[in-house]
């Protein structure tokens, strides 16, 4: 007798000869009607990885008997169907305190730029077609007028993001010869993007001048020489330098460069169309107050403070906008019909600003009643504190939250949300992980914070409680 001697005693386990072959599990009557739904392509290669891992179990001898019913199998053969089938782009409730958040997609749309994106999307459209003489157009023309009264430009060109809008811009201007820029504005990004790296990726040499903290004009103007072809400005946008510190205005660094010849351009990140002051909220710089100050480019991006989609959006004078129009990069950076459509319906909520404040999803939920936030989240409160169970305390909680992506660093929104503790101190951070865990597996996924031992979840950005609501019973089964 050579077999193992459990395998011999314990008759629970299957062995690889207890598992039917492909073909006899699909011709099992719940395996022709999957076939008969998804097709033969999809399920059995599902039906052919799913015998194999079970073979291996068996093999090892960790495969309960149970597990290889022709019932028990077609059941995991569904589940593998129905996994394989879900998409992997799912929607989540954002209980970050975060508005504008990077992992999360960004800003999310107006139900305006969604219905005219399906409606344009559907069908063939003008993207670059003039209607009015019947020859080619340029996918520019669909935006540029819109952009040009918005912010005062003379041109506007668009591309895939900011990132692209940078690359090109530098390309155009610099490459082979000097940019100009300041040691106090070598931003580094999320990701890749770092103004070092992305001015040698264009092929310009970076020049840096003054200092962290300080740089003055003269420091630009020292280093003005017979390879200089831009002065750049940048926007620190994800950090702040305070203290004892001093930069170069665009109106400054405009006249100078000017005066030599030399073109200025400013990468303002964000850039918010509208002075958020309005609002009460903290102020970001616009680019119409760039150009007003004499910038021949300036470049920022679609999906943060705008509030649309993900779009790199150039702005500027007329002979800069057609130097980059012109260059080969522009091609290869061009924006598709897709984003261009929700772009086209975002700006024009924009030549209605004093209805901007309810149409812009973005704009609304940063200016969003502390109140509501809190109605909010003491509506939640019972229920949740149910789901949950007697494991945890939930309580209502005031909350600082950000506007995100980059955009004003420093300042936070007030806020308020629920806070979630584990009663016992032992092991409560395996309670608190488990808790995260299990509203990540929702349906709807929900996405909080931990901080000081408590989940945090900041009502801000719940406008529709229900959807949260609605998936409390699930929470609690996962939790059980
Ligand atoms: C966000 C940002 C970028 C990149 O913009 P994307 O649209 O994400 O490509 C570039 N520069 C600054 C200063 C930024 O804040």
């Amino acid at each position: 007798m050579d077999r193992p001697a459990q395998s011999v005693v314990d008759g629970s386990k299957a062995s690889p000869k207890d598992l039917p072959s492909i073909d006899r599990l699909l011709r099992a009557p719940a395996g022709t009607a999957l076939v008969s739904e998804h097709g033969h392509t999809l399920v059995a290669a599902e039906a052919r990885a799913l015998l194999e891992t079970l073979r291996e179990r068996a093999l090892a001898g960790t495969l309960p008997i149970a597990e290889v019913s022709v019932d028990s199998l077609i059941g995991q053969l569904h589940a593998r169907v129905s996994a394989r089938l879900a998409p992997r782009m799912r929607r989540v409730i954002n209980l970050t305190g975060t508005v504008i958040h990077t992992n999360l997609g960004r800003a999310i749309l107006a139900p305006e730029a969604l219905a005219h994106l399906a409606a344009m999307m559907a069908g063939p459209n003008n993207l670059e077609y003039d209607l009015a003489s019947g020859g080619r157009g340029d996918r520019d023309a669909i935006v540029e007028e819109l952009l040009c009264t918005i912010t005062g430009a003379q041109a506007a060109t668009i591309v895939n993001n900011n990132a692209a809008a940078v690359v090109l811009t530098l390309a155009a201007f610099a490459r082979g010869r000097e940019v100009i820029v300041s040691r106090g504005e070598l931003v580094e990004i999320g990701g890749a993007f770092r103004m070092p790296d992305v001015m040698a990726s264009a092929g310009a040499k970076m020049v840096e001048v003054g200092t962290t903290n300080r740089t003055h004009l003269r420091d630009y103007e020292a280093a003005i020489g017979p390879r200089t072809a831009l002065l750049m400005k940048v926007h620190t946008s994800n950090y702040a330098i305070q203290g004892f510190s001093a930069s170069v205005d665009e109106r400054e660094l405009a006249s100078l460069a000017h005066a030599r010849g030399l073109s200025v351009a400013t990468d303002l990140g964000s850039g918010s169309l509208v002075d958020l002051a309005r609002w009460g909220l903290p102020r970001e710089p616009l680019p119409q107050e760039k150009l007003a100050a004499g910038c021949d480019v300036v470049t920022f991006s679609g999906d943060k403070l705008l509030g649309g989609p993900q779009a790199g959006l150039i702005v500027g004078s007329r002979e800069a906008i057609a130097r980059i129009r012109r260059h080969p990069m522009k091609r290869a950076f061009r924006m598709s019909k897709l984003p261009l459509a929700a772009l086209e319906a975002t700006l024009r909520l924009y030549l209605r600003p004093e209805r901007l404040e309810q149409d812009l999803p973005t704009l609304r939920l940063l200016t969003r009643p502390l109140d509501a936030i809190r109605g909010c989240a003491e509506r939640l409160l019972p229920a949740l504190a149910d789901a949950v169970g007697p494991r945890f305390t939930v309580r209502t909680c005031e909350l600082l939250g950000q506007i995100g992506s980059g955009s004003l660093p420093v300042e936070s929104l007030r806020s308020a949300g629920l806070s979630i503790a584990p009663v016992q101190k032992r092991g409560a951070g395996r309670a608190l992980e488990s808790l995260e865990q299990a509203l990540r597996a929702l349906d709807r996924p929900v996405i909080g914070r931990i901080a000081e031992q408590q989940l945090l979840l900041d009502c801000r950005c719940l406008e529709d409680e229900t959807e949260l609501g609605s998936q409390l019973p699930a929470l609690a089964r996962l939790l059980s």
